[in-house]
């Protein structure tokens, strides 16, 4: 099927550092299975990760290429995907600058995730403009290019929510049926929670397994993971459910008969926590192999050059789409 018929998908990581098992879980194995029958757009999210490192943009711009290689290495295919850097399409600014007027103050201020985000980053009265405005800038993200489908994790679904919002109100305001609403695509029904047992794992919060972790590294993260902290010795009946040990076996260990008798003698209390835990590690860095072949395959120089090449062919997209937007608006004057 050509581009032309296909549906398009817009996704993106912030170049905050590198992915982690819950990245994967939640929206890079969705786009690396929907880039066969979709038009994937892959957006390095360096804006949006200004807002909170502002004052720390090497931190930025050291995980560009990163991010980027992650992905890949995880089989984004640059043959088939177009990876680009936000900061590069000066026309989602534009876009962002005129859809604030859509969205109301309290609206923006209300947003959950943003909300939780503020309190976890401890801005004190100093939360930056451009922080508490960050859903609106991803709503320019996202339909700058005619997205149909986001696969994002689910601590996303509010911004997915007010994007629909700005669209509506776009094309009611215009008059016009120019901006498409999306769907969110949710990899997992809750964030993948961390090794610390925290709800999210999550690169600002230190709790996370790499995908570009060595095997010594991933060994001591689960020697270290918090389990069932009722239980006390090896005799004692375990939970399976809510344990972090147990929810990373789900999701990447994908011999079933080992996770299920694991499960059970736990349950039982007739295992304990190190052969759990020894039986994840080897899962998991079986798990991570080709992930670390396929990144070898993709040097830095090389990815470079594959976001260089995406980059271009999404300018010159989106000043096309821009004329369009600024058409419906009644504000291109030549
Ligand atoms: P930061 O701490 O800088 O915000 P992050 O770890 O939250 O980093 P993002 O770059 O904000 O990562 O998120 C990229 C994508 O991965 C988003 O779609 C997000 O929903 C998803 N994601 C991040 N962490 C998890 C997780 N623990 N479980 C499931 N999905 C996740
Ligand atoms: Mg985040």
């Amino acid at each position: 099927m050509s581009n032309l018929n296909k549906k398009r998908i817009l996704t993106g990581d912030r170049p905050t550092g590198p992915l982690h098992i819950g990245h994967y879980v939640g929206s890079v194995k969705n786009r690396v299975l929907l880039q066969n029958e979709y038009e994937l757009f892959y957006l390095i999210a360096d804006v949006q990760a200004l807002t909170d490192n502002y004052d720390n943009p090497e931190k930025v711009a050291s995980n560009i290429f990163q991010v980027a290689q992650d992905n890949i290495a995880c089989g984004l295919d640059p043959e088939k995907s177009t990876i680009f850097i936000q900061s590069m399409i000066p026309e989602i600014a534009e876009l962002t600058v005129f859809f604030m007027n859509l969205v109301s103050h309290n609206e923006v201020l209300r947003n959950p995730t943003v909300k939780t985000e503020i309190k976890e980053k401890n801005f004190g009265d100093s939360t930056p403009f451009g922080f508490v405005g960050y859903p609106v800038s991803q709503a320019a993200d996202i339909l700058f290019i005619g997205t149909d489908v986001v696969p994002v994790g689910v601590d996303q679904a509010p911004m997915l929510e007010l994007t629909n919002v700005v669209a509506r109100r776009f094309n009611s305001t215009y008059k016009t049926d120019l901006l498409k609403e999306i769907k969110p695509l949710f990899g997992v029904e809750k964030n993948l929670i961390g090794t610390d047992g925290d709800a999210k794992m999550s690169k600002s919060k230190g709790n996370t397994i790499n995908l570009m972790d060595t095997d010594e590294e991933v060994i001591a993260k689960v020697k270290k993971m918090y389990t069932d902290p009722t239980r006390i010795h090896a005799t004692d009946p375990g939970k399976v459910e809510g344990n972090p040990v147990f929810i990373y076996h789900d999701f990447l260990n994908p011999n079933l008969a080992e996770v299920n008798d694991l499960k059970e003698r736990y349950l039982k209390g007739t295992v304990g926590d190190v052969e759990v835990k020894d039986k994840l590690s080897k899962a998991i860095i079986k798990f991570l192999e080709p992930i670390r072949e396929r990144r070898a395959q993709f040097p830095l120089d090389k990815v470079k050059e594959i976001v260089l090449e995406g980059t271009k062919r999404t300018q010159a997209e989106a000043r096309l789409r821009l004329d369009k937007i600024k058409e419906a608006m009644k504000i291109k004057y030549f």
